[in-house]
C-alpha cells in the first residue's frame, strides 16, 4: 500500500514537472498576482480569473499536493482546513444561502492547474447535474 503511495506521488511529480514551474505554486508565493480574498499560514483563496459564477474562489494549500488522488494520510488536516475555509469564505462573500465547492481530479474531470484546489461557486442559481 505504502509501496503504491511512493509510486504514484513519483509519477505525479513527474508529470508536473519542475514544481517551481507550478502556477498556484507561483501564487502561493506571491511570484504571481493574484485577488486574494482570504489567506493564513498554509492556505490561500484568491478569485478564479475567468468566474463561473457571480462568486467563483478559489482555495488552496500553500504546500503543493498536485490532486485528489495524489492525497496521504498527511494531507487530511489539510483537507479538512480547505473545507473550513469554504464554509466561513461562503459567509463573508454573501453566498452562504447556497454556494457549491467543486474540486476537479484528473483531466477527464477538468483539471487544468495540477495543484490541488477547490472552487467555491456562489452568486447564482447552479445547475444539477453539472456539465
Ligand atoms: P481546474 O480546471 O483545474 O479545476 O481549475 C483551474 C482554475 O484556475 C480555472 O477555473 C481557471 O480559470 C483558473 N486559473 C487558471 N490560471 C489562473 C491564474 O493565473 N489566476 C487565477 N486567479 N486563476 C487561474
Ligand atoms: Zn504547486
Amino acid at each position: 500500500m505504502k509501496k503504491d503511495l511512493n509510486l504514484k506521488t513519483r509519477s505525479n511529480l513527474e508529470e508536473v514537472g519542475d514544481l517551481t514551474d507550478c502556477l498556484f505554486c507561483k501564487i502561493a508565493n506571491k511570484e504571481l498576482p493574484s485577488e486574494i480574498v482570504y489567506e493564513d499560514d498554509d492556505v490561500l483563496a484568491f478569485r478564479d480569473i475567468n468566474p463561473q459564477a457571480p462568486v467563483h474562489v478559489l482555495i488552496i494549500p500553500k504546500r503543493h499536493i498536485a490532486s485528489l488522488s495524489d492525497l496521504t494520510e498527511d494531507d487530511k488536516d489539510a483537507m479538512g482546513h480547505l473545507m473550513f475555509v469554504a464554509s466561513k469564505l461562503a459567509g463573508d462573500l454573501g453566498i452562504g444561502e447556497g454556494f457549491r465547492v467543486v474540486v476537479n481530479c484528473g483531466k477527464d474531470a477538468g483539471q487544468s492547474v495540477f495543484h490541488i484546489h477547490m472552487h467555491l461557486l456562489g452568486g447564482r442559481s447552479l445547475g444539477w447535474p453539472p456539465g
